[in-house]
């Protein structure tokens, strides 16, 4: 990807599989949610029902599409997985829905992007197994309904506060996944690198934890990077210590917090142009030339997880710790 840390999923990713953990013990962090998965998961299996509709929400990158299928392996179904933009027609769902086989789990990323009217034959199908179908047109139009197998419904988005309430609603088990802490990043740093047959000393996977911004895909993607720029420094000599992990990661311009440039022309622009804030995010997305979806779900959730963004209901501030982040003094008076 163009910048290193976007943790939002990319062509290169595509051999993501290898350091993706394939049962819920090996799935590290997000203990609140693993339990709970744990206890329907084993609740389900023991009535042979299925599994009720799961919600994952949270940051790209934090293990929602391994989760959805660490469900699927733990309930011994089947899996399927598509996304909601994919998803151009209700012929398109209902032709997924009734291939489904009794108790598989069925994956939306992205739902938030489905479209309403589609949303719509989604409802039923949830609540009852059930299908409405209108077939014709004009006055021949006759709707008909259709039984589903009993499928548990797994649904990604980055934010639940995109989803139309009565959507929303029709999932019994909300889970919320939450930015991993360093000492978990750690673990996963650790792991993968075995899996990658690497040699990283314990303070050099500390190191690419510490700047991986909460999140497993970056760790895995600065994983690599660091391993590719070793092999190149050091002709697979050694272990890899912190100081080559951080010279690897400077190169890569990703800074002692993790942040990149991106992140960093963000904090600039506020602290710059607008002294501090606040800023309406709109404003910051034009003048970033970015999506506000992107600075919504992407840039912002870590900024503002680590005080150097505040949110106010009259724009974004820039923390005390942003202003230290970025080498200048905060201004008297500056929140956080
Ligand atoms: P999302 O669907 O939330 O964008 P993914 O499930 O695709 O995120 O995970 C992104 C990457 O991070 C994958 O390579 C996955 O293997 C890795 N990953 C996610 N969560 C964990 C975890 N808890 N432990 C180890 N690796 C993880």
């Amino acid at each position: 990807p163009e910048r290193e840390i976007d943790a939002r999923r990319s062509e290169e990713d595509g051999n993501e599989g290898t350091l993706r953990p394939q049962t819920l013990d090996d799935f590290t962090g997000q203990k609140a949610s693993r339990e709970n998965l744990a206890i329907f998961i084993a609740a389900a299996r023991q009535r042979g029902d299925a599994l009720d509709h799961v919600l994952l929400h949270g940051p790209p990158g934090l293990g929602k599409t391994t989760l959805a299928q660490i469900v699927a392996r733990e309930l011994g179904v089947g899996f399927r997985a598509t996304s909601g933009p994919v998803i151009q027609r209700a012929g398109d769902l209902a032709a997924i829905l009734t291939n489904l086989q009794p108790r598989d789990v069925l994956f939306i990323d992205e739902i938030h992007r489905l479209h309403p009217a589609i949303e719509e034959v989604l409802y039923p199908a949830m609540e009852d197994f059930q299908l409405d179908l209108i077939i014709g047109e004009g006055p021949a139009a006759r709707s008909v309904r259709i039984d589903l197998s009993p499928f548990t419904l797994v649904a990604a988005t980055t934010r639940a506060g995109l989803l139309a309430t009565p959507l929303r609603d029709r999932f019994g088990i909300p889970l919320r996944l939450v930015f991993y802490t360093p000492e978990e990043l750690c673990q996963i740093v650790t792991r993968g690198a075995r899996k990658l047959e690497f040699d990283l000393t314990p303070e050099g996977a500390e190191e690419i934890a510490r700047r991986s911004r909460g999140t497993p895909r970056i760790a895995g993607r600065l994983l690599r990077r660091v391993r590719d720029f070793a092999a190149v420094a050091r002709a697979g000599r050694g272990p890899v210590d912190r100081v080559l992990a951080d010279a690897a990661l400077s190169r890569l311009e990703v800074d002692s917090m993790g942040l990149d440039s991106m992140d960093r022309r963000y904090l600039r622009r506020i602290a710059e142009f607008h002294h501090g804030g606040p800023v309406g995010v709109e404003t910051l997305a034009a003048a970033l030339a970015e999506a506000r979806d992107t600075l919504e779900d992407v840039i912002e959730p870590y900024l503002i997880q680590e005080g150097l963004v505040l949110r106010t209901s009259r724009g974004r501030m820039l923390g005390e710790r942003g202003w230290r982040h970025l080498g200048l003094q905060p201004p008297a008076r500056t929140p956080g």
